[in-house]
């Protein structure tokens, strides 16, 4: 039996991550104690913080620059609006690139910084290629020493397009894997926890950020918290679709329907803010869009959508015609989707291919709920006995079906041989 999954548009994900520091006027050193000529010079003591560091965002981000500051001695303050830890995250796969790490060597890997660099600059649209050679050459210690010391389980690595190497490495349980222990550490270091507090407004005094103007969302109170410096790591604006839409990417045409499977809170407040603190921003339009979205299930008429991954399958238009390599990766698939009629196609599958189709957030590692909510869910798939009536089921001409499934047959035999 054929099964045919109607992807319809692209997903919008998170991309633009603005973690902006604004910094606030440091506080003055304590007055040094009174010294001898004759005593031995004594350490500067560190400097008392009158008022804390705040932190906006108990994302990935955020909990990382608390850990940071309280670890250097700072009080710290993390507010956000949400009721929980970890932002975006805990939806997200949570697989990190990095060089040259024990999990590779144990799977035999060889990695430096400079073919890492090499590939980035290569794969990477528009890369800033000072930034890649520093992250190539530092992801081992600032990132993968960093992230193990504080409990971080990587599990494997995985290959993705555009790496020569395998470098994606995989935490135990996705994002959530990521960002609990980051979470763990930052209570026993003794940053101070806000949730369900919405920061509105930063307190600016000549020129400089003093503070920040919040709302509690539960009882509605209004707080001034004053700060030595605030950091906004508010995550992207890929909830708000209007703001994706403005920052759509030069050169392709955004479709009719676009769906986020952004964190719900990624409404991009933290680039107003930062507009607030004239703060400069750029690289607004650099948006990670995929091409394989479905619509929410839970909400198939909504704006939500999944990242539906479905290796073992043939795209079409809607004119039933294959317009590209479905293996290419996001890069080439991405802009290929955008330009077929309608912004959308038709990956056709068969009882193997569905079997192998995942969705890519933690949640939905279950085989059968993703065949209950999705695979038998007749809004997001048509199903047909054979080619004739999963065409007629989809609307495309049964011929070229017919064409495509027996092309790509003929190549996989050809592959076997
Ligand atoms: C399905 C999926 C899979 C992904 N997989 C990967 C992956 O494998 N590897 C990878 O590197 N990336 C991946 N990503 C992207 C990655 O998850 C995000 O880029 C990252 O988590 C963003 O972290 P952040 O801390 O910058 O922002 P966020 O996680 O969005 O955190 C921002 C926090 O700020 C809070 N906030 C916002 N505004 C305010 C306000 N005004 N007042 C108070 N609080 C506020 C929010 O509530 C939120 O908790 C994936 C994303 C998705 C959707």
């Amino acid at each position: 039996m054929l099964a045919l999954l109607m992807l319809r548009s692209p997903l919008s994900l998170a991309a633009a991550l603005l973690a902006a520091a604004c910094g606030g006027a440091p506080a003055a050193p304590p007055t040094p104690a009174p010294t001898t000529a004759a005593a031995p010079a004594k350490a500067t003591p560190p400097p008392v913080l009158q008022d804390p560091i705040i932190v906006i965002g108990a994302g990935a981000a955020g909990l990382a620059a608390a850990v940071e500051a309280a670890g250097a001695g700072a009080r710290v303050v993390l507010i956000d609006r949400s009721t929980v830890f970890g932002g975006h995250a805990v939806v997200a796969d949570g697989g990190v690139a990095m060089v040259g790490t024990p999990v590779q060597q144990a799977v035999r890997l060889t990695d430096t910084p400079a073919l890492a660099a090499e590939d980035l600059l290569a794969w990477g649209q528009d890369a800033d290629e000072a930034w890649v050679r520093r992250y190539a050459s530092r992801s081992r210690p600032d990132v993968y020493d960093w992230l193990t010391a504080m409990g971080v389980e990587f599990t494997g690595v995985t290959q993705m397009p555009g790496n020569r190497v395998a470098r994606y490495h995989r935490t135990r349980e996705g994002g959530l894997g990521l960002v609990a222990p980051m979470y763990r550490n930052a209570l026993a270091l003794g940053v101070e926890l806000r949730f369900s507090e919405d920061v509105n407004d930063l307190i600016i005094d000549e020129g400089r950020v003093v503070g920040v103007r919040t709302r509690g969302i539960r009882d509605g109170r209004d707080r001034m918290r004053r700060a030595t410096a605030v950091i906004l790591a508010t995550g992207g604006f890929e909830s708000d679709l209007e703001r994706v839409r403005q920052n759509w990417p030069r050169g392709v045409t955004p479709p009719d329907r676009v769906l986020t499977g952004s964190g719900r809170n990624s409404r991009g407040d933290g680039i107003d803010l930062a507009r607030q603190a004239r703060a400069g921003l750029h690289r607004m339009d650099h948006q990670w869009n995929i091409a394989t979205g479905l619509p929410d299930p839970r909400t198939p008429d909504g704006e939500r959508g999944l990242e539906a991954v479905v290796p073992r399958s043939i795209w079409l238009n809607r004119l039933g015609r294959r317009f590209v390599d479905e293996n290419a990766g996001v890069r080439v698939t991405y802009p290929a989707v955008l330009h077929q009629p309608g912004g959308y196609f038709l990956a056709i599958v068969d009882a193997d291919g569905a079997r192998a189709l995942t969705i890519a957030a933690p949640d939905w590692g279950d085989a059968g709920r993703i065949d209950r909510e999705v695979l038998q869910n007749s809004l997001l798939v048509a199903r047909g006995n054979d080619l004739r009536a999963l065409a007629r089921a989809a609307g495309i001409p049964s011929a070229r079906l017919r064409r495509a499934v027996a092309v790509l047959t003929a190549s996989s035999s050809a592959r076997r041989c």
